[in-house]
């Protein structure tokens, strides 16, 4: 495999040391017609002033900004920046999604920090990476956090949590084999500070796979007991609503997928919405795979954004997948399976289910293709706002500090060039990204979409 642009990196270098160095301005952005994220109609006239890491007005009246950098943005909109529920960020391992248990972990940092920079460039400021390697995952997060890297803010599960010889059981996962060893274990995972675990209740056995063990009831309510305990929130991967319901019975604070494998019962659908467990909503698994069997089933690499931030070998390894897929003829199963997926996806919004926009990919644009999906199924554009923002900060609890353009959150914000609510294509008519309250340079960023120039 070739390696090109490699005469980019010193630019890289500079980019990456003005990011670390420098506090930015003050900004006031001025004038702009404001979705705040909490699924109120839009503000127009809004100010919007950003001062450090915070924003610290929001008002139709005039703000002064002082020294502030002002943008002017009639004629454009504000939201806060999306968040993705739901991801696995590349370089944890090595090795083809069909390895399954057999893939390698790894600390590829070369293969990680593209992609993050990626996630920015397609307006996502906040991800959670649901499942991956701890020696790659916890370190990066907290580069993140120390500003070291330029990157969407990360949270993370580390390994998950299952069972010997259970659905996800690889080498980076915990295997639980009875209470003290798993005690042990989670007091080990605790120490590196995961901000939610993943849990995995998970059978398989339909569709003709292989049935395989999971977690019992009494031993997955002694997690998340003791997850509780330790101020740590806990989510699940689920498919059958069987399971699922065990896992919220058993207290569970949110889930990693919907189930999406029959159409869902009425109590399950409000025991969800009683006890306000959001749910990444992960449709692309079904729509986007159930693609990979028509004709054009990868023409959405073609895309000006996942041009923009994937390279030729990126956009080549999606192909790839997809001819694994089609070889097991999983498109034609999961072209069954979408129907109940989309369905399930408009019934729990319209019974207030929180929904949030995840992917369970490893690249930005995916969550445009989630959020395109979402809105196939019925959703309008102007109700995905929320979903792509201020919901994925109630997934991982951090709603008081993220999510919406509100006084004294972090400054998280996207400055759009055309309504997002009159057309969920719009999310990605992205003018500028400010994450932390900084302005993230597009022109410096070491992505695909710079290299061509
Ligand atoms: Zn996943």
């Amino acid at each position: 495999m070739t390696k090109p642009f490699r005469f980019v990196s010193a630019v890289a270098m500079v980019c990456a040391f003005a990011w670390a160095g420098a506090a930015q301005a003050d900004i006031l952005i001025k004038n702009v017609t404001l979705y705040d994220g909490t699924g109120g109609p839009a503000v127009k006239g809004a100010n919007i002033l950003v001062k450090g890491e915070r924003i610290a007005q929001v008002s139709t009246k005039a703000i002064s900004g002082g020294s502030a950098r002002v943008i002017d943005g009639t004629g454009k909109f504000v939201m806060p920046g999306i968040m993705d529920s739901h991801v696995h960020i590349k370089g944890g391992q090595r090795g083809s999604v069909f390895a399954g248990a057999e893939r390698v972990p790894a600390n590829d940092r070369d293969v990680a920090l593209p992609t993050l920079r990626g996630f920015l460039y397609s307006g996502v400021t906040s991800v959670y990476d649901s499942g991956n390697n701890e020696p790659f995952i916890f370190p990066l997060r907290d580069d993140e956090r120390a500003g070291k890297i330029i990157s969407p803010r990360i949270f993370a599960a580390g390994g998950v949590i299952t069972v010997p010889g259970g659905y996800g059981g690889g080498p980076t996962s915990l295997r639980v084999e009875n209470w003290e060893q798993g005690k042990a274990g989670l007091d080990a995972k605790f120490a590196k500070k995961p901000d939610m675990l993943k849990m995995i209740k998970e059978e398989q056995g339909l569709y003709g796979s292989k049935a395989v063990p999971t977690l019992s009831d009494e031993m997955f309510k002694r997690i998340t007991d003791y997850a509780r305990q330790n101020g740590v929130r806990t989510t699940v991967h689920v498919s059958s609503e069987w399971q699922a319901q065990a896992a919220a019975v058993n207290g569970v604070s949110a889930m990693a997928h919907p189930v999406q494998r029959a159409v869902l019962n009425d109590s399950f659908v409000k025991l969800l919405a009683d006890r306000k467990i959001p749910i990444s909503t992960t449709l692309i698994n079904y729509t986007q795979i159930a693609r990979y069997g028509d004709a054009d089933g990868v023409k959405f690499l073609d895309e000006p954004l996942f041009q923009a931030v994937m390279t030729e070998a990126e956009r080549k390894e999606v192909v790839e997948e997809r001819e694994g897929f089609v070889k097991i003829d999983l498109p034609a199963t999961f072209k069954l399976g979408e129907r109940y997926a989309i369905a399930n996806a408009k019934r729990m919004f319209d019974e207030g289910v929180i929904l949030t926009s995840g992917t369970d990919r490893g690249y930005g644009p995916f969550v445009h293709m989630e959020l395109a999906s979402l809105n196939k199924a019925g959703i309008s554009a102007a109700a995905l706002i929320k979903i792509a923002t201020l919901n994925g900060a109630i997934y991982m609890g951090r709603e008081k500090d993220l999510g919406s353009v509100e006084a004294g959150k972090y400054a998280d914000i996207l400055i759009l060039k055309a309504d997002p609510a009159a057309d969920v294509k719009n999310f990605q008519a992205i003018d500028t990204v400010i994450k932390n309250g900084q302005r993230i340079d597009f022109a410096k960023l070491d992505l695909p979409v710079n290299h061509k120039k």
